[in-house]
C-alpha cells in the first residue's frame, strides 16, 4: 500500500502555479438526520488511491493534469463561521485565478462558495429543493442551499436537477421565484436532452454542486437524507462531461463515511476524478 500524507491522489502541482485546487470542508453541523459528513473529505481521499489515473474514455491521464490539495479547512463553530471561512478561503482561490474543487461536509457549504465566484451560472444536482428561508431557525442551513444561492445569482443563473423531493412550502416559493428544475423523473423517463439543452441557455462559466443524494440510494447509500428514484452514476458523468472546461467550481457534499461500505465515497471519488479529468481535457487543468 502506497504511503501518503492523505492528499487526493495525484494532486502533485506546484501551488503556487495550479489552475485547479482542492480543499475540504469536515463540517456537518446542520445534519439533521444521518450526520457524519465532516469525515467525508478524509474518505474520498483514501478512495481517490484505487483508481487509475489514466481515463480511456477521454484519452487523459491524470498524471498530467495540474491541479493540488491545500488540505481541510479547520475548526468551526456556528455554521456562521463555517459560512465566512468558506466564501474567504475561496475567495483568496478565485483571487488568484482558480477553480476550486470543494469536498465537503454537508450541502451548506456550497452558497459561501458559490458567493465566492461572483456571478457564475450554477448548476446544483439534487434530490431536494433546498429551498427553505430558513430551516431549525438558521439559514445556513443544508436545506436553504438552493434559496441562498437563486438569492444571489438570480433565477436565471441557476438550475436544479434531480430534484424529487420538497416540502408545499418550498413549491410554493420555488414557483414564485420560478426556480428553473428538472425532476428525476423527467430524465428517468425521458433522457438527458432537456438538461443538455438547459444548460446549453445559461452563462458560460459553471459552478456545478454535486449533493450525492441527487443519485439514487441503490447506488449511493450512504448520504445524509437518501431518496429513491434517483439519477444514475452516468446521468451525472455525462453532465460533467456536458460542462468540461465551463466548470469554474465543483464541489461534491452530503456523503456519510459511518452509513458506507465504501461504495458511496468510491463513487463520489470517481466523479470528482471525472470533473479533474474534464477539466484537464479542456487544458484546464
Ligand atoms: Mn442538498
Ligand atoms: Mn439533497
Amino acid at each position: 500500500m502506497a504511503i501518503h500524507n492523505l492528499l487526493f491522489a495525484d494532486a502533485s502541482a506546484e501551488v503556487e502555479a495550479c489552475p485547479v485546487v482542492l480543499f475540504g470542508v469536515p463540517y456537518d453541523g446542520t445534519s439533521t438526520y444521518r450526520s457524519g459528513s465532516r469525515f467525508a473529505p478524509n474518505a474520498m481521499r483514501e478512495a481517490s488511491y484505487n483508481f487509475e489515473t489514466y481515463h480511456p474514455d477521454k484519452g487523459v491521464d491524470l498524471r498530467d493534469a495540474r491541479y493540488c490539495d491545500l488540505g481541510n479547512l479547520g475548526e468551526f463553530g456556528t455554521s456562521a463561521s463555517m459560512v465566512q471561512q468558506v466564501e474567504s478561503f475561496a475567495r483568496e482561490q478565485v483571487s488568484k485565478g482558480r477553480t476550486t474543487v470543494m469536498l465537503g461536509g454537508e450541502h451548506s457549504i456550497t452558497a459561501p462558495c458559490v458567493r465566492a465566484h461572483g456571478e457564475p451560472a450554477c448548476v446544483i444536482l439534487d434530490a431536494h429543493m433546498d429551498f427553505r428561508d430558513s430551516y431549525l431557525d438558521d439559514r445556513n442551513s443544508h436545506a436553504c442551499v438552493t434559496r441562498r444561492v437563486t438569492e444571489h445569482l438570480g433565477r436565471d443563473h441557476v438550475l436544479v436537477v434531480g430534484v424529487r423531493s420538497y416540502s408545499s412550502e418550498e413549491a410554493e416559493a420555488a414557483g414564485a421565484a420560478r426556480l428553473q428544475y428538472i425532476t428525476s423523473l423527467d430524465i428517468l423517463e425521458g433522457g438527458l436532452g432537456e438538461v443538455l439543452r438547459a444548460l446549453e441557455e445559461l452563462p458560460e462559466k459553471v459552478y456545478l454542486s454535486l449533493d450525492m443524494d441527487v443519485i439514487d440510494p441503490a447506488y449511493a447509500p450512504a448520504v445524509g437524507n437518501p431518496e429513491p428514484f434517483g439519477l444514475t452514476p452516468l446521468h451525472v458523468k455525462q453532465i460533467i462531461q456536458a460542462l468540461g472546461g465551463r466548470i469554474v467550481g465543483f464541489d461534491v457534499t452530503e456523503v456519510s463515511p459511518p452509513w458506507d461500505k465504501g461504495n458511496t465515497a468510491a463513487l463520489a471519488t470517481r466523479l470528482v476524478r471525472e470533473v479533474l479529468a474534464a477539466l484537464h481535457q479542456a487544458g484546464k487543468a
